[in-house]
Parts: C-alpha cells; structure tokens; sequence
C-alpha cells in the first residue's frame, strides 16, 4: 500500500508528490490522460514541427516559485528561456510600454509618472523572494509583516483606483492595468490592484521566460525529479468514484472541488459537498494557436523582445473588456494575451517560421468563436498580421473542459479569485488542503494561492498531508478503498 495517491499530473499534482516523496512517503500518480502534465503540456497543435503551448506559455511564477526554487529542476531537464523584456503593450499612435527588469528602465518611458512608478515598486525589490514568499501562501502570519502590508493595503484597493490615484499618464496605467488582467476579474473589484502589483514586481525580479521546448518541459522535470524519488506515474487512469482508487493512507485530489464532490461525495460531509458545489469557476477562455510564416509584425517592432504582449490599449478600455466578460458579453475590442514562444525558443517552429499564442476571456461555458475579434485587435498594433498565418488551432470552453475537467466552463485558474475566494479557496477552513474527510485532501489550483504553474498548491497540501501522515499509526488500514 502507498503513502499517497495523487490524482492528477498537473504542475500541482506533481509538485504534491514530489514533496511528499521528499519526506520519505511513497508516492503513485494518476493521471487520466495519456500525457502528463495537465496545465503544462506542449504539442503540435497546427502543422508538423511547430510545438504549441496547449495551456501554460509564460512562467513569471514558475521561475520565481519559492518551492521550484529549491528542486534543481534544470538537472532534470528544464531550461528557462528568458525573454530581453518580459511583457510589452502597445497603444495606438506611440510606442508601446515595455517591461524591462531594470526599474529604471520601465519607469524612463512612462514620462510624468516615471518617478511614481519607480518609488512604487523600489522598496518590495530589497527583498522580493521573501515578499513573494509570503504571497504565493495561505493566509496566515506573513513571515515579513511590515512588507506585506506595505504591499497589501494598497493592492486591496481595485486596480481602476488604484492606478488613477497612483499615476496621472496613460502608459503607466495602461501597463498595470495588463498586469491586473490577469486577476481575469473586472478591474473594479477589491484585490486586482494586488495583481497588477504582483506581476509587474516579478517583472523586475525576473524576465518572464518560456520553458525550452515547450511548457511540458516543467511537467517532464518534475516527472523526472518524482522518479529519481521512488515516485511512479500512472497515465490513462481517470478516476470516477473512490472504489477506483488503489489502497492509500492519503489520497490527494489535483482536481475542481466539483470533482472532488463527484468522486468523494459519500465520504465527505453533505454540507461540505454543498459549498464545494457552490464554489465560483469565473470566466472562460477562448484560445487561438497559430503557425506562423514569420514573426508577428508590431508596428512598435520592440514588442518582438517581449515574452509576453498585452493586447488591449488604455486602462479605460482593458477594464470596459473584463467588466463586459463578467455581464456575460463578447468585447468588440478583447483584451488578448499574447505569448510569443518561438522568439526566445527556435526549438517552437521550423527554422523562419514562428509559433503564435493567445487568448481572451470569456463568459463561462461561451460557446460563441472569438477568432475575428482576437486578430483584429492584433491586426490594430500588427497591421499585416492574417497574412502571416498558416494555419491555425481554436480552443473554447468546451474543448478546454473536454481536454482537462479542471477547467470548469473553460476557467483556466482553477476558480475566481475575488476577495471571497482568494484565501478561502475552495472552502473556508484553517487547513483549505485539508477536507472533513482525514485522509482526502485538495491540492488543486483551487486552493491558495490560486491558478498558475508555481506549484505552491500542490507543496502546501502535500506538507498538510505530510502532518496527517505522521498522525496516522502506521499500522491502520487505508480506508480509502471500498
Ligand atoms: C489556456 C491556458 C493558458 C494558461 N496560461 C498560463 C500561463 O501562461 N502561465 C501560468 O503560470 N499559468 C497559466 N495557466 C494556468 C495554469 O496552467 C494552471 O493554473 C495550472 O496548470 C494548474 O495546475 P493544477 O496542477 O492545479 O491543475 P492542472 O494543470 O489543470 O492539472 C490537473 C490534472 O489532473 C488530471 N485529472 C483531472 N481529473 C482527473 C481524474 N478524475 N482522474 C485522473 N486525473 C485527473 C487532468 O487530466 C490534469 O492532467 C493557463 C491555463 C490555460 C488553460
């Protein structure tokens, strides 16, 4: 009998194991789909030779992860491949705002709000792993108090206030305004100010990278890292109801809680299942891969240097976007998250030709195809850009739901993080990993701190389940058999 079971070989599934086999327990992972990976997986989606980032292209919280940090993951393969700039935003009629590592160098092309910004962000960078320690964590005492309140109190603010109280020129706010669009909630509410502020910080700590050949570079490494370990991995094994798991003494879910109210339902209590069935997915995602016959053709062609493009222009318009998304409307104009792989990465495409990624949100479960308005609003900053395409791969809601159930109604980080779900995800409890149940838990990146490959959900859960471990008399019968 094992240890642990975990379901599930997301970057949190994987990361969950390989803490637990760290410490000694014996580890088995499976996996319903035949490849490994979950979020983090990477294939030939449009023509031969051009490898796409299925989920997962840019890893600002996968270098930057303070449990990654500490695996030496470059032995086992993963190679960061790190972009001169990490995310760039073009506007109409003047050159686009880039991101660069160095503050200094962000903050001399914001003009008036130059000063501002740097003042802004200076005090988090002498010390930032430790800030973002205390980030990338469940709520609880923050190991540097003063930082994080000095980070905290402001990102609480919602970024639309936030940037308008903070900075009086466009291309400041419209940058961090980017960067609050990946809260993918409407930047009037609490908390995006905080993630406006997170990741324009991890910016200045670390170029946004992509992994080399392809995101499923960090699932294959963490693999590899779990096997050096003892660990084993079991792939085409979706498990439907608990009889289906192997004899464990703990079994952790890197599923949606509605999953884990689906498989574990009858072992867990019924008021319990019933806030699981309530918890909040948020939008959707609508996802276009391209083969393409040569690099994207910004008219501001420093875009190019970035990792990372944020397509969508002013504060005014980006916030106006999301809100729409959350009424249950289709922007005209989408803010669209670009990813450009190939232009750090030759091993994406054939040699001249690029790989192009990108996204918008969308309502839950959208059934409508966002492809016109996602390459319009290209075209707007990269006149030429359609005739540059081969070929190219959409992905909706439904496909992404049908590709990984994680993905409720397309959700692509693992439920809203509003301020009623951010630290409470899925459930309120003291231990959010932990379940009434003492030997289920969730690892998901439905709970804290949230989506993303950064693997902290799984490093969490896994030393909650690591306490119980120690807890159980090492002579009692799994029960979760049966
Ligand atoms: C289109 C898209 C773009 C994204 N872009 C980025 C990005 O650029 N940067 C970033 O950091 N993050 C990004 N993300 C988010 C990131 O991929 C996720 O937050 C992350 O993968 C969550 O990891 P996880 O381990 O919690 O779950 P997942 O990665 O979703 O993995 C869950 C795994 O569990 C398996 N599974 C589920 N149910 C069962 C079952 N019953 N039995 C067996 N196996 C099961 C699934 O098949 C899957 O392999 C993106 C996601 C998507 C979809």
């Amino acid at each position: 009998m094992d240890d642990a079971i975990v379901i599930g070989s997301g970057p949190n599934g994987l990361a969950a194991a390989v803490e637990l086999a760290r410490a000694g327990a014996s580890v088995r992972v499976l996996e319903a789909r035949d490849q490994i990976g979950g979020g983090t997986r990477t294939a030939e989606l449009t023509l031969p030779g051009f490898r796409h980032d299925v989920c997962s292209g840019c890893h600002p919280t996968g270098i930057l992860s303070p449990f990654f940090r500490t695996l030496g993951l470059e032995a086992h393969g993963l190679r960061w491949m790190k972009p001169p700039v990490s995310a760039a935003h073009p506007l109409d009629d003047e050159p686009a705002v880039l991101l660069h590592r160095s503050l200094a160098d962000t903050a001399a092309a914001l003009g008036e709000d130059g000063e501002r910004y740097r003042r802004t962000f200076a005090p988090f960078l002498r010390d930032p792993h430790g800030l973002l320690a205390d980030l990338l964590a469940p709520l609880g005492l923050p190991r540097h108090p003063f930082l994080m309140a000095r980070f905290g109190l402001p990102g609480l603010l919602p970024a639309t206030t936030l940037l308008r109280a903070r900075f009086r020129g466009k291309r400041a706010r419209a940058v961090l305004a980017g960067c609050a669009a990946h809260s993918i909630l409407p930047l009037e509410r609490p908390l995006t100010g905080a993630v406006a502020m997170i990741f324009a910080l991890t910016a200045h700590v670390e170029e946004w990278p992509v992994a080399a050949g392809g995101s499923q570079a960090i699932a294959d490494a963490l693999a590899s890292l779990l096997r050096s370990l003892g660990g084993r991995i079991e792939t085409g094994v979706r498990v439907r109801r608990l009889p289906d798991l192997p004899p464990s003494r703990v079994a952790l879910f890197d599923t949606s809680p509605a999953a884990l109210a689906e498989i574990c339902g009858s072992a867990l209590p019924a008021r319990y299942v019933r806030r699981l069935r309530r918890y909040v997915y948020g939008p959707g995602v609508f996802k276009l891969d391209w083969a393409l016959d040569g690099p994207i053709p910004w008219r501001d062609p420093r875009c190019l240097e970035a990792s990372t493009v944020h397509v969508g222009g002013t504060l005014e318009e980006i916030a106006a976007a999301e809100a729409a998304v959350w009424r249950g409307d289709h922007p005209e104009r989408p803010f669209v998250m670009v990813v450009q792989q190939s232009q750090f990465d030759p091993a994406r495409a054939p040699a001249g030709k690029h790989t192009g990624y990108a996204y918008v949100h969308v309502p839950p479960g959208s059934p409508v195809d966002c492809t016109d308005a996602i390459e319009r609003q290209i075209e707007r900053f990269a006149p030429g850009f359609r005739d540059r395409i081969l070929a190219r791969h959409r992905m909706g809601p439904a496909d992404l739901e049908r590709d990984n159930p994680n993905y409720v109604g397309g959700a692509i980080t693992g439920g809203a993080a509003d301020v009623t779900q951010f630290f409470t995800r899925p459930v309120a409890r003291l231990d959010p990993y932990s379940t009434p149940h003492p030997r289920i838990f969730l690892c998901s990146a439905s709970t804290p701190p949230g989506g993303g490959v950064h693997g902290m959900c799984g490093y969490f859960a896994a030393r909650s389940a690591l306490r119980r471990l120690r807890s159980l008399s090492c002579c009692e019968s799994a029960i979760l058999t049966g």
